[in-house]
């Protein structure tokens, strides 16, 4: 354009101007060409991203993004239509034994299960039928028109299948999984309303340990307690609150007896210890069990003032009782995972202990399989720690989780505490005995003491005797106690000559 001012008589200006505009023009057509391959590297990173937004990279599957999508499609398209047959939802989730896996175990192991997770769903499915890898321990399926009967046959095969074990280069492990179900229109016409339903049924399958669970509305008011009950103990324990906290919270004590002999009903007993069970006196619902609100207080981190609360009370209350001249008597504080790991759970101990002038020997920790297998090698550092203070340590609810034997004798352990669940069917259970017959095995070989728990019934009492099990914690011989009634227990046996009649 310069050119073509400057040039001021036309011809000479075409001449000019064709030689200062080709350059122009090349650059135009430079400037075209780039943008078309801007256009075009933006075209492939928008599909790729698209692909990779698509595509689970461990499976090969469709992701949430796709899911949400093409839920969103079928809604408009049914909605449209006169199918009423609708479609169930199902989101399966895989149990915990997949997240040890993961955090264990090399990740190929992990990544391998979730693509056999994936074929074997896959390898379930009819031609209109839609699987989704939404999480990395999370699988969706739209499963059109499956209701009722038929959907029941399916999620029965589907748990069958997916809980036969993974074998990959020699590890050999079985997840279970649960699985939430909702169906379309009856449970939410949105996209969102049937995603959020369905996830509620598969939170209920988790904590109900249940293989699967069919939406229904009482889901939705338990978690609106759940909610509420999470606010009141935040409420609880928040800052504020914290001095009073002894007004909400209380302990209770239940024996564990070891006995040397036992005839008849008679348990002739060798010492008697006791385990601190908190309790929730809530302001409007009444005396709480821990299992209704330590999940919580685990969730919401309050367990850590929490745990700090008791565990001052369990020291103080365990000297008060050494002080009063009940010497012999142990204590045992259980610590949720959380609080085994946080940083300061050995000083908060050790300081409880230094201010009450307790003799550290008579005071147990018990923590869960999950606090100390999730990561053993930490785990084993914490418990160094511990166990230098002159503490016990015991495993609780041995058997339920994912307890490594190489592991197990590598942790200075003092105790095994059976669960419960292996007690309570004993004598009708084969499976059950055997397995408390190798525990009893297992402890022996390691020199540890063991405990069962939830000893309910002579029968069991019987069995677990017979095994060489020698101390015992249940219903049998008491329920948790406060703690007056507790020490009136104890002396009852002292007066009776070291027997516990039942
Ligand atoms: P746990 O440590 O395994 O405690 C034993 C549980 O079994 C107690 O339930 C006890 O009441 C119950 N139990 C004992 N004998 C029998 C029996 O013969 N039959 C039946 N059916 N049950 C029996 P509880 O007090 O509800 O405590 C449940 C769990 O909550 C405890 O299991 C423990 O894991 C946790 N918990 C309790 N107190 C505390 C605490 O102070 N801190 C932490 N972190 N967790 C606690
Ligand atoms: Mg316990
Ligand atoms: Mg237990």
């Amino acid at each position: 354009m310069a050119g073509f001012r400057a040039a001021g008589n036309g011809a000479k200006a075409t001449v000019y101007d064709d030689t200062s505009e080709s350059p122009a023009r090349a650059s135009a057509d430079d400037e075209r060409a780039l943008l078309r391959a801007e256009n075009d590297r933006l075209a492939r990173r928008v599909a790729e991203l698209e692909r990779k937004l698509s595509l689970q990279p461990q499976t090969g599957l469709p992701t949430r993004f796709r899911l949400e999508l093409e839920l969103e499609e079928l809604i408009e398209e049914l909605s449209r239509g006169d199918d009423c047959a609708g479609f169930s939802l199902l989101i399966v989730q895989l149990g915990d034994a997949y997240t040890i896996v993961r955090k264990t175990l090399k990740s190929s192991v992990s990544e391998w299960i979730l693509y056999q997770t994936g074929c074997r769903i896959a390898g379930l499915l009819g031609p209109r039928d839609r699987v989704f890898h939404t999480h990395e321990n999370e699988f969706v399926l739209i499963l059109p028109g499956t209701k009722g009967q038929e959907l029941g046959a399916f999620l029965r095969s589907l748990s069958t299948r997916l809980s036969e074990p993974h074998i990959f280069s020699g590890i050999n492990v079985a997840i279970k999984t649960a699985t939430g179900v909702a169906y379309w229109p009856e449970h939410g016409r949105e996209r969102s309303a049937i995603l959020h339903h369905a996830d509620i049924a598969a939170g209920s399958a988790v904590e109900a340990r249940k293989s699967f669970v069919l939406f229904k509305p009482e889901l939705l008011k338990r978690v609106v307690e759940r909610v509420e009950l999470q606010n009141s103990i935040i409420r609880a324990i928040e800052s504020p609150a914290l001095e009073k906290i002894g007004d909400q919270f209380v302990m209770y004590y239940q024996p564990k007896l070891f006995a040397s002999a036992y005839e008849g009903r008679t348990l002739r007993i060798d010492r008697i210890e006791a385990e601190a069970l908190i309790r929730w006196k809530h302001p409007t619902k009444g005396l709480l069990g821990p299992s209704t609100f330590i999940p919580l207080a685990e969730e919401t981190g309050l367990i850590l003032p929490l745990g700090k609360w008791l565990i001052y009370q369990c020291v103080r209350r365990l000297a008060a009782w050494q002080k009063e001249g009940r010497k012999s008597l142990a204590l045992s504080v259980n610590l949720s995972a959380r609080q085994f790991h946080s940083e300061d759970a050995v000083e908060v101990l050790a300081s409880a202990i230094a201010a009450s002038g307790l003799d550290p020997d008579k005071l147990t920790i018990e923590l869960t399989e999950t606090s100390l297998f999730g990561d053993p090698q930490a785990a084993a550092k914490i418990l160094e720690r511990f166990s230098s203070l002159g503490v016990h340590i015991s495993v609780d609810d041995f058997g339920t989780g994912y307890s490594s034997l190489s592991h197990l004798h590598r942790f200075p352990l003092d105790e095994i505490k059976i669960d419960r669940l292996f007690i309570e069917n004993l004598d009708g259970n084969r499976q059950d005995r055997i397995i408390v017959r190798s525990l009893v095995a297992i402890a022996k070989g390691l020199g540890l003491t063991l405990v069962a728990e939830g000893v309910e019934r002579p029968e069991a009492l019987d069995i677990l005797w017979d095994m060489g099990c020698r101390g015992f914690q249940g219903f049998l011989m008491a329920k948790p106690l406060p703690p007056e009634e507790f020490t009136a227990f104890q002396d009852k046996i002292a007066a009776q000559g070291m027997v516990f009649t039942f």
